[in-house]
């Protein structure tokens, strides 16, 4: 027979395994319900819940590490930090840590999130940078070198790229793509955003792989497929995340490209809900299936997970939107952003100052609010009107 360690506090009403802004949302959502069910909150990480964005965006422009806080703690809620979950037994409804600490709930919410994906060597040098403690790792690089490299143009590519290059540090910055964000972004944004970033003094080296790292007395080489060889005196990367399934697989919840919620976001077994960048769920918006790896998803899912958990019976209807700052421009954006897509360019100021819609079967899929601020709303009804839109009904639609 097993033997598990046990405590009275460690019985819940409301169980949540994850500690990111999924699970505070969820705390919120449940106090908005029930003021006093015992709540147990099982983090990998040893903060407190805090604000993911500021890490690649406010931190770096003199905001200060305090203010991330999400000041999850409070009357009956217990954080459970540096543990994390390795086997749920939902017939027990239980959860065992992986030093053998038992839990057990009435509701479980799980909101694990994503991990970095890694490349195959290297990894004592490389910070994948998702947490408070790769930026922290990070300030302090950056407080003795001078040159860094950042791997991926993506999201938390182009971000810390813009961080790094705005403290002052040289950035090189290595991605696959021909563009940044060219995945994302219709090809002449991309192209701007290209020559934009190389204006700003970054090193960019585009339809490039990393393929090794060399440790050379303090300093690192990175290794490109290509044969090129870069100096450096840190590197970064981000080059996406994995969701965290594991527990839920193993559990045998249903899993699909996250683990499967039904429109109360509840999983395939009826006490356990997901949220967060973990849980695939059904946008009515969109009509579709998908997972989400953005703050307002996290939060707003995870409230709705929350206020479920407690006794409500919500939809999850939202449709989720994001936001980017890549030096001096920012953007936010909803919907399916998606450069393979038909797009419509609406600009006031090439570039620099417009809306560009993403079409599909002459409807909106998404919508992207380049420096044009508080018109998401508007954006959300655009993608739910029938149609059928083109660049001749959408131009000035939005302004
Ligand atoms: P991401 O946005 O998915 O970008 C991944 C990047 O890595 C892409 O440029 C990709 O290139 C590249 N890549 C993939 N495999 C690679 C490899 N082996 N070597 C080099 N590059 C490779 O992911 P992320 O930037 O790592 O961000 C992680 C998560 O945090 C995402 O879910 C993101 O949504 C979230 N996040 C969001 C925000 C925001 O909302 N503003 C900010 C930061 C992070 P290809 O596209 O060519 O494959």
């Amino acid at each position: 027979m097993e033997t598990l360690n046990s405590s009275p506090n460690s019985r819940y009403k409301y169980l949540i395994v994850g500690g990111g802004m999924t699970a505070d949302a969820a705390v919120k959502g449940i106090r908005s319900v029930d003021p006093v069910g015992d709540i147990g909150i099982l983090s990998a990480e040893s903060d407190a819940p805090y604000n993911r964005p500021p890490l690649s965006k406010g931190l770096w422009k003199g905001e200060p590490v305090e203010s991330i806080w999400r000041g999850t703690a409070g009357p009956n809620v217990t954080l459970h930090l540096g543990r994390t979950a390795q086997v749920l037994k939902p017939v027990d409804k239980r959860v065992i840590d992986t030093e053998n600490n038992s839990y057990t709930y009435e509701k479980l919410l799980i909101a694990t999130g994503g991990s970095p994906r890694t490349l195959p060597f290297g990894s004592e040098h490389i910070i994948y940078y998702r947490t408070l403690a790769d930026y922290k790792r990070l300030r302090e690089w950056t407080e003795h070198g001078k040159k860094f490299a950042v791997i991926g143009g993506g999201f938390i590519g182009s971000e810390v790229t813009a961080a790094l290059t705005t403290n002052g540090k040289e950035v090189a910055m290595i991605f696959p793509g021909a563009d940044i964000g060219d995945r994302i972004y219709p090809h002449a944004l991309a192209k701007f955003l290209t020559s934009f970033y190389t204006k700003k003094g970054v090193q960019l080296q585009a339809g490039e792989k990393v393929i090794g790292l060399e440790d050379l007395n303090n300093r690192l080489v990175v290794k490109t497929e290509s044969g090129k060889e870069v100096l450096v005196d840190g590197v970064v990367a981000g080059i996406g995340i994995e969701p965290n399934v594991e527990l839920a697989v193993a559990a045998k919840l249903k899993v699909e490209n996250g683990i499967v919620v039904d429109d109360f976001l509840r999983t395939s077994h009826y006490d356990i809900y997901s949220a967060g960048d973990v849980a695939e769920f059904f946008s009515p918006a969109l009509g579709k299936r998908m997972r989400v790896e953005h703050e307002d998803n996290a939060n707003t899912m995870g409230h709705v997970a929350g206020r479920n958990m407690a006794g409500k019976a919500e939809t999850y209807a939202h449709l989720p939107f994001f936001y980017s700052d890549l030096f001096e421009l920012g953007y936010e954006a909803v919907g399916e952003l998606d450069s393979r897509l038909e797009t419509f360019s609406d600009w006031k100021e090439p570039n620099r100052e417009g809306v560009i819609y993403y079409l599909r079967n002459g409807r909106v899929r998404g919508v992207l609010l380049w420096n044009v601020w508080g018109k998401v709303e508007a954006a959300r009804q655009l993608i739910a009107e029938p149609g059928p839109l083109s660049a001749d009904n959408l131009k000035g639609r939005i302004t």
